[in-house]
């Protein structure tokens, strides 16, 4: 069966309740029959059997969404996070411990990286940037005796770069270091770094999964040997999702499939536009055979997501903010995945620490939504007269 089939059929638990999709679950105590019912159960939690033991240790939703995201991921286990930030911090702070070194991609999504620089060195742990498209070999002269993590985000979320995952896999393991990916901008249907050699998989289900811009949520998916350390991390922080936000990602499931198969055609279509603009200096959309790596984009990737940046010719400040300003479809707004689409003006030259950025224009990223495409067009147009 393929995903798309196999989402549309997810079911949940009771036979004897069988509405299509479950309640929304609220739960801190989970009630026994008896002392003999509770020990069975208590055990069961412990050989990691999605049973009801206690609300933060999971609902059947929560079982539902989590067991998805595995078998979507082709992974061991998967977990829920308050957000899909956590679940980028989960999967680091799982790895590593004090005196470890951890390599992160210079691409990586802003507060993560926060998060790397601000507060793993108050944990003692040592943090080396890597520009994204760095060849392994090279990478491979960053290891140190103690590198326990290689975090990477491919493609990044502004700058796009796409990674070659099971080359950094095989340099890592090699030394006897686990590799973690943001996997968000694909979500778990167009790429499965774990098949690629990745051990922890992250998704912001806040995104795509999502859907709709109304639920923070994130996950980690970890194979056998990365799940013991993430799964004693999460539930010894007593980290999980709210009933809300569980609902929403399963909700947003059921059309994932067939709304990024219209994100990524939208997106195709107007990054395409874009390139051909002459106030365009370069589109870094990974389906571009342009971008930086594509190649790589080709051979891991089964489809694009519709979030890419577009670099414009230089053009006064002015000119620039009264573009952007004119925009009426695209709303100006953070996050992204959602059903609309929307615009952030970035300048990844501020937030790189070792890779140069070689434009000196304006720049913006794009989300494409569920619009018709011709209306998207229109209101770029309109808002492009203003750069002149
Ligand atoms: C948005 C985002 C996150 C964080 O997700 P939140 O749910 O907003 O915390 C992490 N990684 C990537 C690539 C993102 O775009």
């Amino acid at each position: 069966m393929q995903s798309q089939t196999e989402l549309i059929h997810l079911q949940w638990g009771d036979e004897q309740l069988a509405t299509a999709n479950p309640p929304l679950w609220r739960a801190s105590t989970i009630l026994y029959q008896d002392l003999a019912e509770m020990e069975a159960r208590e055990r069961a939690v412990q050989t990691d059997a999605d049973v009801l033991y206690y609300g933060r240790k999971g609902t059947p939703p929560v079982f539902m969404l989590q067991d998805a995201i595995t078998r979507l991921e082709g992974g061991h286990r998967s977990l829920v996070f308050p957000s899909g930030l956590a679940a980028c911090t989960a999967a680091l702070m799982a790895t590593l411990k004090a005196g470890d070194h951890l390599l992160i991609t210079d691409s990586a999504y802003g507060p993560t990286r926060q998060a790397a620089q601000q507060l793993l060195p108050r944990w003692g742990v040592e943090v080396t940037f890597f520009a994204p498209t760095l060849p392994a070999d090279a990478l491979a002269a960053l290891f140190k005796p103690n590198t326990k993590l290689v975090f990477l985000e491919s493609p990044g979320s502004h700058t796009f770069e796409v990674q070659d995952i099971p080359a950094i896999a095989a340099v890592a393991h090699a030394r006897g270091a686990r590799v973690a990916v943001d996997n968000t901008w694909a979500t778990p249907l167009y790429c499965q770094p774990l098949q690629l050699g990745a051990d922890l998989v992250i998704h912001a289900a806040t995104k795509y999964i999502g859907g709709h811009s109304d639920a923070t949520i994130g996950t980690v998916t970890a194979n056998r040997d990365a799940w013991p350390d993430l799964k004693r991390y999460t539930w010894g922080m007593g980290l999980t999702a709210g009933a809300e936000e569980v609902y929403a990602a399963l909700r947003g499931l059921r059309t994932l499939a067939t709304r990024m198969a219209a994100h990524d055609a939208a997106g195709r279509k107007v990054a395409a536009w874009l390139a051909a603009r002459p106030e365009v200096e370069a589109v870094l959309h990974p389906a571009l055979p342009q971008a930086p790596g594509h190649d790589l984009w080709q051979r891991d990737f089964s489809g694009a997501a519709s979030l890419f940046a577009v670099v414009f010719k230089p053009v006064t400040e002015e000119r620039f903010r009264a573009a952007v300003d004119a925009l009426q479809l695209f709303k100006l707004g953070f996050s992204w995945g959602g059903f609309e689409s929307l615009v952030v003006p970035i300048a990844p030259a501020k937030y790189r620490d070792c890779t140069p950025w070689p434009y000196s224009g304006p720049a913006v990223r794009l989300h494409i939504g569920l619009e018709a495409v011709d209306d998207l067009l229109a209101d770029l147009e309109q808002a492009f007269v203003r750069l002149q």
